[in-house]
């Protein structure tokens, strides 16, 4: 029992119950100490959380839909996830990416499978991701931890960094077919960058390497079951969670040793008022923000008619059409356009699992970039460009609910602009996030600790923000890692 009682000021404060502010939130209860988490909004999870968002019956996921990130996250490996009921649903194809003509790139977990549909670049994919793959845990140890630390891989991530460090658009000159372009152009293009910028190529190799080595699984019932899985693990140890309370400032809550923030650098600033130091809050102002996305949730009285059949059993769809037109979309983005043919990421979890909606029936999720703080519902566009490969879409959509860049941010502060990734990621904030200094997760003020997506490894959901600033609290509390239950989390990290 490690949780502060009524009246008490707790040893800890978690602000935010986000994966990150969970994490932290687990990973501090189990070393022993007393932990409140309090979260603005009524509902806890920020981006792990599911809801009746078109019509009763219809379980949409409000942020996260796809899970590449969980399993091989060394926070989420020291859940018993099995046994807080979360269960990993993997579909027939990982990902499709629909070309013009029926046709479709196709990622599949066996990399020969896949390459095999590459034709001519069969050969060129396989020599490009086979060593990825077979060193994956070894590169993920670095991308998924502060790049302070030393890779347990050198030679992996080695090989990956000086690919990675590539444009997109360099990458994929060496191939020649419509869909290995389009099907690197879709996975770069989740850096929400211009696919010539530096550092595009990582998002293309980082995604398509975990398709291969751990798949693109949903959740069953929803994301939403992740953040029950941590909340019922604080339960146990009797941290309670407040809902409905934000904090504006930093005097608004108590914690007798530390204070974790799962914020935005822009809210850290303005909650601490004039606790930063001068060179802290120019760091923090100098961060940088991405592109919004707009979102639509549709519940339908069919599955999505894909005229590619691979694009039906995948449970994510890239919409956009050839890498140069999702490269366009990027392009138009950056340059504060709303695209006429928006790069569309779409996930369809009825492929997988059946309790998402009523029998037959089906969810659809989808989002497409835009510039930051826009306001305009892109719900036209995004069906648009749907129909295109699967005509006959639209009359089968039920009900439908949009929410604009602008309303994102609304709901979650996190989202400043309406930016879901905590921050653009440009080469500076890749390698220096949130500000330039040796230890990301501290602010500059004594025993006040940042642990949202703004930090490293960044956006997804992995708990990794909230693992590695937990562990950054322990350290300056010396509390020795000896005791049983962080002992527990050093031996399955
Ligand atoms: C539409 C969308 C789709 C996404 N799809 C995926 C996906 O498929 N796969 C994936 O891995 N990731 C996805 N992500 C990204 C992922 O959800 C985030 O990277 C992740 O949730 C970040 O976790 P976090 O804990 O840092 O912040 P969040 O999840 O944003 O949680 C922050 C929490 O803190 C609360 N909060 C903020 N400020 C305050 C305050 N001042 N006082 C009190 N409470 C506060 C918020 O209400 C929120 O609950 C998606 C995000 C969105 C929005």
């Amino acid at each position: 029992m490690s949780g502060a009682l009524a009246g008490e000021v707790a040893d800890i404060a978690v602000v935010g119950s986000g994966p990150n502010g969970l994490a932290a939130a687990v990973m501090l209860a189990r070393a022993g100490l007393g932990v409140t988490v309090y979260e603005g909004a009524d509902v806890p999870g920020g981006g792990c959380r599911t809801s009746e968002v078109t019509l009763p019956g219809f379980r949409h996921d409000v942020c996260s839909a796809v899970h590449p990130l969980l399993s091989v996250s060394r926070f989420f490996r020291s859940v018993d996830l099995d046994r807080r009921g979360v269960r990993l649903l993997h579909s027939p194809v990982v990902l499709a990416h629909p070309l013009d003509g029926g046709r479709a790139a196709v990622l599949r977990r066996s990399l020969d499978d896949t390459a095999a549909g590459l034709g001519i670049d069969a050969r060129k994919y396989r020599r490009l991701l086979s060593p990825l793959v077979g060193d994956c845990e070894g590169i993920l140890s670095s991308v998924l931890a502060p790049l302070r630390s030393a890779p347990r891989s050198p030679v992996g991530m080695a090989r990956f960094g000086l690919i990675g460090l590539f444009p997109a658009s360099d990458l994929v000159r060496q191939f020649r077919t419509d869909e290995a372009r389009a099907l690197f152009g879709g996975a770069a293009a989740h850096s929400m960058r211009p696919l010539r910028s530096p550092l595009t190529g990582s998002f293309a190799l980082l995604f398509t390497m975990l398709g291969h080595a751990t798949g693109w699984p949903i959740v069953e019932g929803g994301s939403a079951r992740i953040a029950d899985a941590l909340i019922a693990e604080l339960t146990d140890y009797g941290v309670e969670v407040v809902t409905e309370r934000w904090v504006r400032d930093l005097g608004d809550i108590r914690a007798g040793r530390a204070t974790l923030l799962d914020v935005s650098t822009t809210q850290l600033v303005s909650m601490a008022a004039n606790r930063l130091g001068p060179r802290a809050r120019r760091g923090f102002r100098r961060f940088r923000y991405g592109p919004g996305v707009c979102k639509v949730d549709w519940a339908l009285s069919g599955p999505v008619p894909w005229t590619a059949p691979a694009c039906r059993e995948a449970g994510t769809v890239h919409v956009c059409g050839t890498f140069e037109e999702v490269a366009l979309s990027e392009l138009e983005v950056s340059a504060g356009l709303h695209p006429e043919r928006p790069f569309c990421i779409v996930a369809q979890p009825g492929v997988v699992d059946s309790s998402r909606a009523p029998d037959g029936r089906h969810t659809l999720w989808a989002y497409c970039h835009v510039p930051p703080g826009s306001t305009l519902d892109m719900t036209d566009r995004i069906e648009t460009q749907i129909e295109r490969f699967a005509p006959g879409f639209r009359d089968l959509v039920m009900a439908r609910t949009a929410t604009t860049a602008w309303e994102s941010e609304m709901h979650n502060p996190n989202h400043f602009g309406g930016d879901i990734g905590g921050g653009v990621a440009t080469l500076r904030q890749t390698v220096f996030r949130p500000r330039v200094s040796w230890n990301p997760y501290r602010t500059g003020i004594d025993g006040v600790y940042l642990c949202s997506a703004a930090t490293p490894p960044g956006a997804g959901v992995h708990g990794l923000c909230g693992y590695w600033a937990a562990r950054t609290v322990l350290k300056d509390l010396r509390i020795p890692a000896a005791s049983e239950s962080w002992q527990r989390v050093q031996e399955t990290g």
